[in-house]
């Protein structure tokens, strides 16, 4: 298969880099499972926009203060500055947030954030933002969504990329040649016993990476959301229970019911006083009171949580929920520069796989949909400036794809080495990774 642009995921990113290129571009975008299970359909809380003109200063430093000043300020720079475009083009495509009596967009407030600056639709964000951004990509008649089709191997030659070798469930491996390739594959929360990410998403593009020699950076800088809710014996998914309703006024407390610390200190920092009240109690989660946010906020602003309680059997009006902490976020990744270029030549990565240095060690809430926004945009201005006849010279090299009929195995060393290589950089998060059992095996013959 041929096409001028390659996208691997089907996230806010990929979505959005692929509405930016011109419409009579050729692109193709595959991802592994169907084209909604993407974490992008699970972002809750909202989308950071500067809207105040007296808030950059502040914005900035609540974004550098969460990532412990390890940001890369150019980038964060960049991101804010971009927001208020990219919630126009947001509003272009359809996307609606939520909105007063006289129609002007209504600001909500996260953990670590000094002022209101988070658009929001309900308690579903993401939905609404990812599945508008779907409609729109389906309308286009140059682009083809791949589903069900999986990234094993990137085609490269003299550190140029040209595409990749891919594989339909169940079907035989076969390479899709592009003149350029955006990794747009999201986070590695599958690789973790206790996350909110999708099970699929294991960080395949960072194997990948490494087995090319392409440069990654910060492994380590693992985001551990301080509240999802806690089940006794989790093997899904974690819910979320949005950062949003601390902001709102949801109060943290004890096994006894004392409150244990300030309930808008950044995510890792809560985290750490999280775990340590746990360790103190001796439980497995503290308690989170939702009643002080308000029935009607409640029911208005966080249908989907509550229903969700709900059905786990919590009633959220009359009853605190327990809370604990999972993987949620992944700050490091595929290292790129401010037009998403990766170390290889033609090839892309954007969205959460990638790592621009925007987040610093720590994320903000509500930065990471507008980051992937800001830059799979500044991505397709720049592959727009690519010249194609390069490429295209290239890219009819042949691929010897019998080493990849086993896609499953290659998939499960993938895994493995992600988590190896996370595991080598001492993260403190790497004790929540999940071992299959042949890694339990060959850890006892270690030890
Ligand atoms: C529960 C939850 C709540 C969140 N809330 C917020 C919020 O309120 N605000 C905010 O800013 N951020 C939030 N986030 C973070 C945000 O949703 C993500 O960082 C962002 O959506 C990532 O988008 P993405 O395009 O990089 O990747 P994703 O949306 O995760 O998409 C990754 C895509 O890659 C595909 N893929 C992966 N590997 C392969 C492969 N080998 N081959 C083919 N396809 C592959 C997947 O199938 C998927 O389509 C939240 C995240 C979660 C999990």
């Amino acid at each position: 298969m041929k096409t001028d642009i390659l996208i691997v995921g089907s996230g806010c990113s990929a979505l959005y880099l692929a509405l930016n290129l011109p419409e009579e571009t050729d692109v193709v975008i595959i991802t592994k499972k169907d084209a909604e299970s993407s974490d992008s359909f699970l972002a809750q809380g909202g989308m950071c926009m500067w809207h105040d003109p007296d808030d950059f200063n502040a914005y900035m430093e609540d974004t550098l203060r969460a990532g412990h000043y390890e940001n890369d300020r150019r980038s964060v720079e960049l991101m804010i500055r971009s927001s208020p475009e990219v919630a126009r083009d947001l509003a272009r495509y359809g996307v609606e947030f939520q909105k007063d009596e006289q129609g002007r967009p209504v600001f909500t407030r996260e953990g670590a954030h000094s002022s209101s600056r988070i658009l929001f639709h309900a308690d579903q964000t993401g939905r609404e933002i990812t599945s508008k951004l779907l409609a729109q990509v389906r309308k286009r008649s140059r682009v083809r969504l791949l589903e069900y089709t999986t990234m094993l191997d990137l085609l490269c030659r003299d550190d140029r990329c040209f595409g990749a070798v891919v594989q339909k469930d169940g079907g035989e491996p076969y390479a899709i040649r592009a003149n350029a390739t955006v990794l747009a594959t999201g986070g590695i929360g599958g690789l973790f016993r206790h996350s909110t990410n999708y099970r699929h998403l294991t960080g395949d593009a960072l194997a990948i990476a490494m087995k090319h020699g392409i440069a990654l950076e910060h492994l380590d800088y693992i985001q551990v959301h301080p509240t999802t809710l806690y089940v006794k014996d989790a093997r899904e998914r974690s819910f979320l229970i949005s950062e949003s309703l601390r902001g709102e006024g949801a109060r943290l407390y004890g096994k006894n019911g004392e409150p244990f610390a300030d309930e808008l200190l950044p995510r890792d920092v809560l985290t750490e006083k999280i775990l340590e009240q746990m360790e103190k109690d001796g439980e497995d989660h503290v308690w989170e009171d939702l009643r002080p946010v308000g029935r009607e906020a409640l029911r208005s602003h966080f249908p989907n949580i509550v229903e969700h309680c709900r059905k786990m059997g919590y009633d959220v009006f009359s009853q605190c929920i327990p809370v604990v902490p999972a993987q949620h976020y992944f700050m490091g990744g595929i290292k790129v520069d401010h037009e998403s270029r990766t170390t290889m030549g033609r090839l892309y990565a954007v969205g959460e796989t990638a790592c621009n240095g925007v987040h610093g060690r720590n994320r903000l809430a509500s930065n990471s949909l507008l980051e992937s926004l800001v830059f799979a945009k500044r991505a397709a201005q720049d592959i727009c400036g690519l010249k194609k006849d390069e490429g295209e010279a290239q890219r009819t090299f042949p691929a010897d794809l019998s080493a990849y009929r086993d896609g499953g195995r290659i998939l499960q060393d993938y895994r493995r080495q992600v988590k190896d290589a996370i595991r080598r950089t001492g993260a403190e998060a790497a004790d929540g990774l999940c071992e299959d059992a042949a890694e339990q095996e060959r850890r006892r013959e270690y030890v």
